[in-house]
């Protein structure tokens, strides 16, 4: 068996060492975060201080600089909690109590978006493609044509249980064209896949601290028009998650309602920072996309397949079906990839058996060129020759277009 292998002695490449020896989280958040990172939570901020109010201004103004608003339409509220509680917050608050939201499903956090409106009683109408089949913008556009109920429509931009990249875009259109609102949770895309206000119209969306901005866990943050952060005063079935009440009491007063978690923005910014030095958004998204080309073709050069065809594959998240050799246990793999300083992720499909591996965080491709040598060697430890998935793996795939 190889010795474990630390994050510090693998990080070769020009990404900064997180030096704990720690294993790397293949994961979509909570991730592997850079040292510095991590250095700056070692202080403690007054919440109501003036230093701390500059640092609240430039995580908001860090943020709305990815989003490509050249006209100052749009604004930024941090919210605190995990990104599920923003996602609350972003329905709770633009949907009205008499609105009615289209939930475009096709895997758990779809499902939960649905359960929230479920949670808030606000109307819903819900799309559930299964495990990854993608909602197409005709589709919506048919919905939309025969339900003038529907107000708002909600679509996952990168759907981090299977880890295709939806297509935002045109469903953007689709709902533009019908004259509803768009909201978007992009909790594990947004930082490294683009999301133009130019070309994504939405009305809010959502993301959070610890995904690709590379940050540690403790707020999510809703981006949305100024226009509908206006009209939102009221909608709120909470108090605690009111975007409007937040967005308000931050503009008079610079400091967020209730305690903010302090450490987390000291180190939020730090990663902000990073993100902007690597080269932004499009340097994020070829950091990663390298990363996810790397491990897929050294998986499947062991044998593994994907789940999605090559067109769907984001680079966040990547599904692999689990091998149809009977000598794999996917609990032994999970325990000696993690041996091996690796800790991946399981998989969440309901037809076949699978696991994740996640591109994302301070990661690069020797990192990754680590982790198919590791799986390499775990399945050999296991007894494994071949890691080709079972044939019905591969029917269902035929399913979704190329
Ligand atoms: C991570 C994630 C969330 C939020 O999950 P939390 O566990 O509440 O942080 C929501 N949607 C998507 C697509 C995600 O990847």
């Amino acid at each position: 068996m190889s010795k474990p292998q630390s994050q510090n002695e693998m990080n070769a490449g020009r990404l900064e060492s997180p030096r704990l020896g720690e294993p790397f989280l293949l994961t979509p958040g909570p991730l592997t975060t850079s040292y510095a990172v991590k250095e700056a939570m070692l202080r403690d901020w007054g919440s109501w201080d003036g230093e701390f109010r500059a640092m609240t201004v430039e995580l908001r103004e860090g943020l709305l600089a990815l989003t490509g608003d050249t006209e100052g339409v749009l604004d930024c509220v941090p919210m605190q909690g995990s990104g599920s509680f923003a996602v609350e917050a972003m329905i709770g608050s633009f949907v009205p109590k008499s609105g009615k939201v289209l939930v475009l499903a096709n895997g758990a956090y779809g499902k939960r978006a649905a359960e929230t409106v479920k949670y808030l009683e606000r109307g819903l109408s819900f799309v559930d493609k299964g495990d990854y089949m993608p909602p197409r913008g005709d589709e919506v556009a048919a919905i939309l044509a025969t339900d003038p109920d529907i107000t708002h429509v909600l679509a996952i931009h990168c759907e981090t249980s299977s880890g295709i990249l939806n297509p935002v875009k045109e469903i953007s259109d689709a709902v533009e064209a019908a004259g509803r609102k768009l909201l978007v949770d992009s909790m594990s895309a947004f930082g490294a896949v683009d999301l133009d206000i130019n070309e994504v119209r939405y009305e809010a969306m959502v993301s959070s601290a610890n995904k690709c901005i590379e940050g540690v866990p403790g707020f999510g943050f809703i981006i949305a028009c100024k226009d509908s952060l206006e009209a939102a005063k009221g909608n709120s079935h909470s108090l605690s998650l009111d975007v409007h009440a937040q967005w308000a009491h931050m503009n008079k007063t610079g400091q967020w309602r209730f305690t903010p978690p302090t450490h987390v923005v000291a180190a939020f910014l730090v990663a902000l920072r990073a993100h902007k030095e690597e080269g932004g958004v499009a340097a994020r998204g070829a950091r990663y996309t390298r990363n996810r080309d790397v491990v897929v073709a050294g998986m499947r050069d062991l044998g593994f397949e994907t789940l999605l065809k090559d067109r769907w594959l984001s680079p966040i998240i990547v599904t692999f079906f689990c091998p149809a050799d009977e000598r794999f246990e996917f609990t032994r793999f999970y325990e000696l990839m993690k041996d091996k300083g690796f800790i991946i992720y399981p998989g969440k499909l309901t037809v076949v058996d699978s696991f994740r591996i996640g591109c994302i965080g301070q990661m690069d491709e020797h990192v990754m060129r680590n982790v198919v040598r590791a799986a390499k060697e775990a399945l050999v430890e296991m007894g494994v020759a071949d890691a080709s998935p079972p044939e019905i793996a591969l029917i269902e795939r035929a399913k979704l277009a190329a």
